[in-house]
């Protein structure tokens, strides 16, 4: 196939690694980094939320914590970003589309991404949108960030089939799925939403090369 004129990635586990916001939850609430991963993926496998791991650890009051987190986290470092996220970028621009960058993420978040060196078209943050996914409003709001009223140009690319893939597809999208981290591991997309499944960014910027075959597996 080929890849619509727009492209607008998802940031966590699309861009980011999030190993280690993780990593800092498990530190500051005192449970081993394995315990918290392992019952995240047993949360999200069960169907339900992944925060729901803190109620499966008898964790009472995380939410309290966030601010903690939030200082030992420190906001996004290069570390952070999945080796492919920055050259699969470059390489969807160089092949003339526009690629914005929108996902559910505090505000502060954006400044962030461009002190990394994130070079897009649009950046945008779900709280400076007012709206997050999976809400129909946050796909209408990446149609007027992008300046692309027809969404059936616009590829949204995530992790997740029911934040991402399965409401991006029914704004119009082509919805790509992206199947890494644990969303992307152990979810299924059941009633077929998504137009296109890749590994990596690497396997999408592969596609905007012209006459190139889609990945396989
Ligand atoms: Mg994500």
């Amino acid at each position: 196939m080929s890849l619509p004129p727009a492209i607008c990635l998802d940031i966590g586990e699309v861009l980011i690694d999030e190993t280690r916001v993780w990593s800092t939850w498990a530190d500051v609430l005192g449970i081993p980094r394995f315990t918290l991963m392992g019952a995240i993926g047993g949360a999200i496998a069960r169907g339900g939320d992944h925060r729901d791991a803190f109620a499966l650890l008898g964790v009472d009051g995380w939410a309290a914590r966030e601010p903690e987190v939030q200082a030992v986290y420190a906001g996004f470092r290069s570390e952070d970003l999945y080796p492919d996220a920055l050259p699969a970028v470059a390489a969807l621009r160089a092949s003339g589309r526009r690629v914005a960058v929108i996902g559910n993420q505090p505000a502060r978040r954006r400044e962030e991404l461009l002190a990394l060196g994130l070079d897009v078209d649009v950046v945008a943050m779900s709280e400076e949108l007012g709206v997050e996914k999976p809400d129909p409003a946050f796909f209408t709001a990446v149609t007027e960030r992008l300046g692309e009223p027809d969404p059936a140009a616009i590829a949204y690319v995530g992790d997740r089939v029911d934040n991402d893939v399965r409401p991006a597809a029914a704004a119009g999208m082509t919805a790509v799925w992206l199947r890494r981290g644990p969303w992307g591991v152990l979810g299924e997309d059941v009633s077929g939403a998504a137009t296109l499944v890749v590994g990596s960014l690497s396997d999408l910027a592969a596609l905007a090369v012209p006459g190139a075959a889609p990945p396989s597996g």
